[in-house]
């Protein structure tokens, strides 16, 4: 593609040409009025000076030479404590040269030792693949890396067996391939020296906790086979990466975090989407907006974004539309969109609105996310490379899996949940230390409203640490039954597997799963344990066009209710398609080309019911209880909404199965009169219960080490199996991940540590501090923050004397 197009200057981009503040300054300009700006906040964070060392005395001329520049300060401390034999974990921001720092020790053993061989893990395939292709580059002989992978041809398997040094696989593959496969991977498993687990920071939850016994899997097998692997990772900046690092791989880990690469100055906006002027009913997104009225008031409505009646304009119009306005600018641009769907939106809008002003301009921006075809992300990965493209919707940095050069600017459409992705995501922008842009543009939505216009909550607190739970009884009893399939366990081989792994081998005999012999315990049953990491569960959904028969794409089982009910709009790298027909059984989805004026939206309606009761605890007006209980989902009807307004144009009502979770969940109940004696009036008693919930999830990490993206809740003023006022907490997980367990058995300081963070919180009506939550799905409404803790209060008093003496006896 060759178009020539007016005021895009061919060599230089925007931020070379005008810098990111100049460029943020047009930005504005083109899109509001300046008595109504969309920008509440600017931080400046400071460019730093990088700071280079020589190469390690023990790194290989060859080697240095293949790279040909010398390392940072960070990449050579940690490469030298690997070398040195000491597990590592490297954490500091996105681009600061991480592969470096793993590539250094790991490519020095190759060098120094023919036999020597190397594992490497990613979370995506993509990764691996750009971690290949950076390895082939550098050409240092007789390494031979390759990719073993779901793409990997069988005929190239056993080729990469016998003959590569340096494999690069995913956790995935691991466990279903390369460990219970172990007598063909003999002659590399007695070589390793080093197991290199790139994005560790993503292996967190109930999937973190499978990926540590699956490492510890390979540290066994290892073992068995006479190497004993130094492991060096790489994490994003998180809160105590050692901590994280240790429990992923059960050793002692130290941590780099002293990043000495250069940075660029980042100049990060928060963006908050105008009011709509009042009585437009379909503002075409493509228009350049008439300049909102002066006289609108901007603040009175920000906190629940609707104020006399307007809504904000979505945020992914807004996106859409920023994003056509760097690509005019020339600026190469990646918009994060949190959903699949909102990507491809983002994308299409910007194109159109493109078309219109240039013919062929919209051709430079592109959607990008998981489930495309390798060869389409493949394509899609190069054309940004060369520029051909300038603009790309995608749905996370991770997914991405490709070492982006020159990013201009990063527009983020939405809060992504942490301040760690969040950092992650602005960090995408200002490759080789070049000035960058990055823009959070907030949904209209309570959470994201708060967070624009309450700037220290993003930049004045350290990221998040990541938690898993390698102990989760639910994770390690499966996975010990993996082990014993791969090799017998022998009781030597149980510490490996944490203070709990007697217990749990126990538990698999008597339940059959194991058997005792004199040398150990052995897996009884034909086959493979069926283990799934990821619990996701369910072949993924194919989408295939009608006519043609051409795959376009995946989904997976969980969202396809959602995404491809009949009559769904779905989109392919821009391409509007319309869903004819959704065969579940055969996990196929018709579809043919259409580009209605509507968006569609499916409604889902969740419910829960009590299975059975495993304990509880009586206390007069209030219960505590663990148990099983059934969540159930269904997709009931859609909404068509005109593009651009949102203007909702029908409901229609679908005809799909409801979904059902079984599960593990800790509830209380408090009765009615007591809730009135606390002073929560009847009509306030949702509101209370429902923030009562969400806190009580986001405190749940305190004592269950979770995340809260683990775990679910439902709040009701009368559940039909208790008869009570309830609040229920649940394992996002089939047949539960032990979470609920845990909150139920440290009940008394789980609840007591939710009320003191919502009573502690300066705000006066509830904020993500305390009582919102960013994955609600109803809104954050209603949300009573006050009630709440006179719910909480009452739910302790009534507790206290029950289960407080009673824990402190189980302790003693
Ligand atoms: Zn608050
Ligand atoms: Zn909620």
């Amino acid at each position: 593609m060759t178009t020539t197009v007016p005021g895009i200057p061919a060599a230089r981009s925007a931020i070379e040409a005008l810098g990111p503040a100049e460029l943020l300054h047009r930005l504005r300009v083109l899109r509001s009025s300046v008595e109504d700006s969309p920008i509440t906040h600017v931080e400046c964070v400071a460019a730093r000076v990088g700071r280079t060392t020589p190469w390690p005395s023990w790194v290989p001329q060859a080697l240095r030479e293949a790279y040909g520049f010398q390392p940072w300060e960070h990449q050579a401390a940690a490469a030298s404590l690997a070398h040195a034999g000491q597990h590592v974990v490297l954490a500091t921001g996105t681009a600061s040269g991480k592969s470096l720092a793993y590539q250094m020790p790991a490519l020095s053993s190759l060098l120094a030792d023919p036999r020597a061989r190397v594992l490497y893990l990613s979370p995506t395939k993509a990764l691996a693949a750009d971690q290949l292709r950076a390895l082939v580059r550098l050409g240092i002989d007789g390494v031979r890396p390759a990719t073993y992978d779901g793409d990997t041809p069988r005929e190239e398997r056993e080729w990469v067996r016998q003959h590569s040094r340096f494999v690069l696989t995913n956790p995935d593959m691991l466990h279903h391939a390369l460990l219970p496969g172990h007598a063909r991977w003999g002659p590399f498993l007695r070589r390793l020296t080093y197991v290199v687990i790139d994005e560790c920071h993503t292996y967190r939850g109930v999937f973190g906790s499978h990926v540590a016994h699956v490492l510890r899997r390979l540290r066994r097998l290892s073992t068995q086979y006479g190497s004993t692997p130094t492991f060096v990772l790489a994490s994003a900046t998180s809160g105590d990466p050692a901590d994280a690092a240790t429990r992923l791989t059960g050793l002692p880990v130290v941590a780099v975090t002293d990043d000495a690469s250069p940075r660029g100055a980042v100049t990060f906006a928060l963006w908050e989407p105008p009011l709509l002027p009042p009585e437009t009913p379909s503002q075409v997104p493509t228009q350049r907006p008439t300049p909102a009225p002066a006289a609108v008031p901007a603040t009175s409505a920000a906190f629940d974004g609707v104020g006399d009646g307007r809504a904000r304009r979505s945020a992914l119009s807004e996106t859409a539309d920023l994003l056509a306005d760097a690509v005019v600018a020339g600026t190469r641009t990646l918009a994060f969109v949190r959903s699949r769907r909102g990507a491809e939106v983002v994308a299409a809008l910007a194109r159109r609105a493109l078309e219109e002003a240039v013919p062929g301009l919209g051709d430079r921006v592109a959607a990008y996310r998981a489930g495309y075809l390798k060869e389409d992300r493949r394509a899609l990965e190069q054309a940004l490379l060369t520029g051909e493209l300038l603009a790309l919707a995608s749905t996370n940095a991770l997914e991405l899996g490709v070492d982006l050069v020159g990013l201009d600017a990063v527009l983020i459409c939405g809060y992504p949940g942490t301040r760690a992705s969040l950092w992650q995501q602005a960090g995408r922008a200002g490759r080789a230390g070049g000035e960058a842009l990055a823009v959070l543009v907030a949904r209209d939505d309570p959470l994201d409203t708060y967070l624009v216009h309450h700037p220290d909550a993003l930049f004045g607190r350290p990221v998040e640490a990541t938690v898993l739970d390698p102990a989760n009884p639910y994770v390690l009893g499966p996975q010990l039954c993996c082990a014993a399939a791969e090799a017998p366990l022998r009781p030597a081989d149980l510490p490996l597997f944490g203070p709990t792994a007697q217990i749990a081998v126990d538990a698999l005999v008597s339940s059959g799963a194991l058997r005792k012999r004199p040398t150990g315990w052995y897996w009884t049953h034909q086959g493979r344990p069926d283990v799934d990491l990821r619990g996701t569960g369910g072949t993924p959904v194919a989408v295939v066009e009608a006519a043609t028969g051409r795959l376009l794409g995946t989904v997976d089982r969980g969202s396809s209710h959602v995404m491809l009910h009949p009559g769904a709009v779905y989109l392919h790298q821009g391409t509007s398609y319309v869903v004819e027909a959704l065969d579940l059984d055969d996990a196929v989805a018709l579809v043919h080309a259409e580009e209605p004026d509507w968006s569609t939206h499916a409604r889902d309606v969740t419910d829960l019911s009590v299975v059975s009761v495993r304990e509880y605890v009586d206390a007069g007006p209030v219960g505590l209880f663990l148990g099983e209980v059934d969540v159930t989902s269904q997709v009931v009807s859609y909404q068509r909404r005109r593009i651009g307004s949102g203007e909702v144009i029908d409901t229609r009502p679908l005809d799909l199965p409801a979904r059902e979770l079984r599960t593990v969940a800790v509830w209380f109940t408090i009765s009615s009169k007591a809730l009135l004696a606390a002073g929560v009036e009847p009509g306030d008693v949702p509101g209370a219960l429902h923030a009562a919930e969400h806190a009580a999830i986001g405190l749940l990490p305190l004592v269950a080490t979770c995340d809260r993206w683990d775990i679910g809740g439902l709040s009701t003023a009368d559940h039909a199996d208790t008869d009570c006022p309830t609040v229920f907490v649940y394992d996002g997980h089939p047949g539960g991940a032990g979470f609920a367990e845990r909150a139920y058995a440290t009940a008394e300081e789980w609840l007591r540590a939710t009320r003191e963070a919502i009573a502690s919180c300066g705000c006066d009506t509830g904020c993500p501090s305390c009582v919102q939550s960013p994955k609600c799905g109803n809104g954050n409404n209603p949300l009573h923050k006050r009630k709440s803790i006179a719910v909480l209060d009452a739910v302790l008093a009534a507790l206290h004397p029950r289960i407080g003496p009673a824990r402190a006896a189980a302790e003693a």
